[in-house]
């Protein structure tokens, strides 16, 4: 039994049953059961029949078809070795697609991109397991990979702290963490009923654009800035990085921030990425790092 395509319940039910499949929680399985979704996934991130795509955790296959129609080739790295199967019959007939076994978390990516997508770059399309959000953004963001965007479905919650801007709760290490490498928005607001099983949150896509120039700055001291701020941010900055060591005494630490135009009782939420790379390049040279 085969519907037109993957996305329809009733063959996922089926296929399912048929390899005796039951879902895992803690891989975050909560499969896409919607065309809409699946089409507007694609649409936002761009994809055109020029593109190679990235997916993470393709499940039974339902991204990876629409993906398959759209883009020129894609990779997919499944870590449920159950999948592997099902993901043989369900896309047998899309020849630009390759599946990966393994943890998107080990795997070479660099390798896999060289040796499996070409010349690139890379968009990087996936309902990510939530269990790893963060991770696998981080990852993906940092490594200085051949990637151009990255558009992923996510908590909710996780998408508003990423786009959050300063004064809000949401603002936080994360937000300055992927707005350093990324820009980022939230392009489709997602509700639970498209998943099978459903999960407990809300969801909603996100499209990071990675930038192509980076701020100039040593982002060791400045991810050290960043994490000292928000580790206490009830505290006013000049109290939190006073006590982060990041400069021999809370005297030298007010004159930074002086010189940055930062008040004194400012707090982490209130700054600007902006003003973490101040401090970060005025902060003395230290041993330290
Ligand atoms: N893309 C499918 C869909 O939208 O229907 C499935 C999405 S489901 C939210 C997450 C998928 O990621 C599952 O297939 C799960 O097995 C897989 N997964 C979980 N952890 C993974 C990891 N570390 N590396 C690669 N895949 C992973």
């Amino acid at each position: 039994m085969k519907d037109k395509r993957l996305y329809s319940p009733k063959y996922i039910k089926y296929i399912l049953d048929k390899y005796g499949f039951t879902f895992s929680k803690a891989l975050g399985q909560n499969f896409l059961i919607d065309g809409n979704i699946v089409r507007k996934i694609s649409q936002q991130a761009n994809i055109t029949k020029e593109d190679y795509v990235l997916e993470i955790g393709p499940g039974i296959g339902t991204l990876t078809e629409e993906l398959a129609l759209n883009a020129k080739n894609v990779v997919a790295v499944e870590l449920d070795e159950k999948l592997l199967p099902i993901l043989a019959e369900t896309l047998k007939d899309y020849e630009n697609v390759e599946i990966i076994h393994g943890d998107i978390l080990k795997v070479d990516i660099e390798s896999i991109i060289e040796e499996k997508l070409g010349e690139g770059p890379i968009k990087v399309v996936a309902n990510l397991p939530y269990y790893v959000t963060t991770p696998i953004i981080a990852r993906l963001i940092e490594e200085d990979l051949n990637i151009e965007s990255i558009t992923v479905m996510v908590q909710k919650e996780v998408a508003q702290r990423i786009v959050a801007g300063p004064g809000s709760k949401q603002y936080g290490s994360l937000t300055v963490f992927v707005n350093f490498f990324t820009q980022p928005q939230i392009v489709i607001e997602v509700p639970k009923t498209v998943f099978m099983p459903q999960p407990k949150v809300d969801s909603a896509v996100i499209r990071l654009d990675l930038k192509k120039e980076l701020p100039d700055v040593d982002r060791k001291v400045f991810f050290k800035v960043v994490k000292a701020a928000f580790g206490k941010r009830r505290k006013t900055i000049l109290n939190s990085l006073s006590s982060s060591q990041l400069t021999p005494d809370k005297d030298t630490m007010r004159k930074v921030l002086e010189a940055c135009n930062i008040p004194l009782n400012a707090r982490a939420e209130d700054l600007k990425i902006e003003d973490f790379l101040k401090i970060s390049k005025t902060l003395p040279s230290l041993d330290i790092y």
